[in-house]
């Protein structure tokens, strides 16, 4: 019916045609498209816009970058270290762009993981470089801000960490503590979260979608240790 319609009114109907039989904007008055009187089928216009497909960068990190959680000794050089920006999905049900530091070598295996986590919607409370805590542990977990390099010791030990390679990180970290034999954490906030299984957004489980990802691009997880359980932690080949 609409054709017949825009077939016989000026073209300063079409848009109370269009409107009436459809729910699809109608291209402004100014569009050329909208000037013919020539019957044209109304073909939908693309669904609403979806939130953005995911994204990803890999760049140089600077010295100033990092002005806190790299030091002159640190066992890799800020020149074998990339920043990663990348898209997440937030607690807020809302896409958003992160920052993590990696080791040059596996950028490809994060910006992998990332994207299934994106696509599955996975929520990650938020994701910024350690220094913006200082690089103080404590300060971002307490956060619980997901991030990855940090020039630091393992916990309890006098090794370098994982991630002091820039080859772990640590992923919603109040969600996914750091638990100790005994089952206690140093977080407060994280007590709820000491048992797994459990419930819980960004929660990590034994045999989660997210382990699977990790796993598959050679990142073991700190949950199926022994003892001491890091269930924020995955790193490349474990440790
Ligand atoms: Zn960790």
């Amino acid at each position: 019916m609409a054709f017949v319609v825009l077939a016989s009114v000026s073209c300063g109907a079409q848009e109370q045609a269009a409107s009436s039989t459809t729910a699809v904007p109608v291209p402004p008055a100014s569009d050329p498209a909208s000037e013919t009187q020539t019957p044209v089928a109304v073909t939908p216009e693309p669904e609403p816009t979806g939130p953005p497909p995911f994204s990803s960068q890999v760049s140089r990190v600077t010295r100033d970058r990092l002005p806190h959680s790299w030091q002159p000794g640190c066992p890799v050089s800020y020149r074998d270290l990339r920043l990663v920006t990348l898209s997440y999905w937030g607690f807020d049900g809302k896409p958003h762009t992160g920052e993590l530091v990696v080791r040059k070598t596996v950028t490809d295996d994060i910006v992998t993981v990332f994207e299934k986590l994106y696509d599955w919607r996975w929520p990650i409370r938020q994701m910024k470089l350690v220094d913006a805590y200082k690089a103080d542990d404590y300060d971002s977990i307490d956060a619980d801000n997901t991030s990855a390099f940090n020039c630091r010791r393992a916990t309890g030990s006098s090794n370098w960490s994982n991630h002091a390679y820039g080859e772990a990180i640590d992923i919603n970290p109040r969600e996914n503590p750091y638990v100790t034999a005994s089952g206690s954490t140093a977080h407060q906030n994280a007590k709820k979260f000491t048992k797994r299984p459990t419930k819980g957004k960004g929660v990590i489980n034994p045999g989660d979608k997210v382990v699977k990802a990790f796993a598959r691009v050679g990142w073991e997880w700190g949950g199926y240790w022994s003892g001491t359980k890091d269930y924020q932690h995955f790193s490349k080949g474990g440790g």
